[in-house]
């Protein structure tokens, strides 16, 4: 335990996601010791993050505008649509450069367990997306976990309905985890091998 405003930066960064107490000790002090660490840089960015970014009025990204850069950018294939969890997956598939699309990003994944059902997600506005006739395929890119493979079981019988073919990524990532921490190539490849569902 230190004293005062050294222990509260440590409890703090101790409650983000992925840090733990050593981490976060590592990181209250790199910023107290390190004479050229940008401290008001990096406090600017904070207060600005809340204020500034919003999401995406098309596909949920995350954007500086209404509009992210993906759905802006004209070159971009109208006709495809990438389906994942969220807005760190997209990144996670723009790394790759397989994927030349646009995106939906849901805002989770269908989990009885944490009571979040498909009328708390993002899919009325997929829907209407879908409506026009433009979008050939739809790409099912949820977490390869029991909660993603839910949700993509749960879009692939709602999209029956449509005359869109429908893929899901091939298998290869690992199961269980998360699409953000897929290493490009994996990734990639589950991409060039998705299979129509
Ligand atoms: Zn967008």
């Amino acid at each position: 335990m230190y004293d005062g405003i050294v222990q509260d930066l440590i409890d703090e960064f101790g409650r983000l996601p992925g840090i733990g107490p050593k981490s976060a000790q590592r990181i209250a002090f790199h910023i107290l010791q390190t004479p050229s660490f940008d401290v008001s840089r990096l406090a600017q960015l904070l207060s600005e993050l809340r204020e500034r970014v919003r999401f995406c009025e098309i596909c949920g990204n995350v954007s500086e505008q209404t509009q992210c850069s993906i759905c802006r950018d004209p070159r971009r294939d109208r006709t495809f649509i990438c389906v994942v969890e969220d807005a760190k997956d997209v990144s996670a598939i723009e790394r790759t450069r397989e994927f030349r699309g646009l995106y939906h990003v849901l805002g989770g994944s269908i989990s009885p367990m944490a009571g979040i059902g498909p009328d708390d997600l993002r899919i009325t506005q997929l829907m209407q997306r879908l409506a026009d006739g433009t979008v050939v395929e739809v790409i099912l890119a949820t977490n390869p976990n029991l909660e993603g493979e839910a949700t993509a079981t749960y879009l692939s019988r709602l999209l029956r309905t449509l005359e869109i073919s429908v893929t899901r990524l091939a298998s290869g990532l690992p199961v269980g985890g998360d699409l953000e921490y897929a290493d490009e190539v994996t990734l990639g490849r589950a991409f060039e091998g998705r299979r129509a569902v």
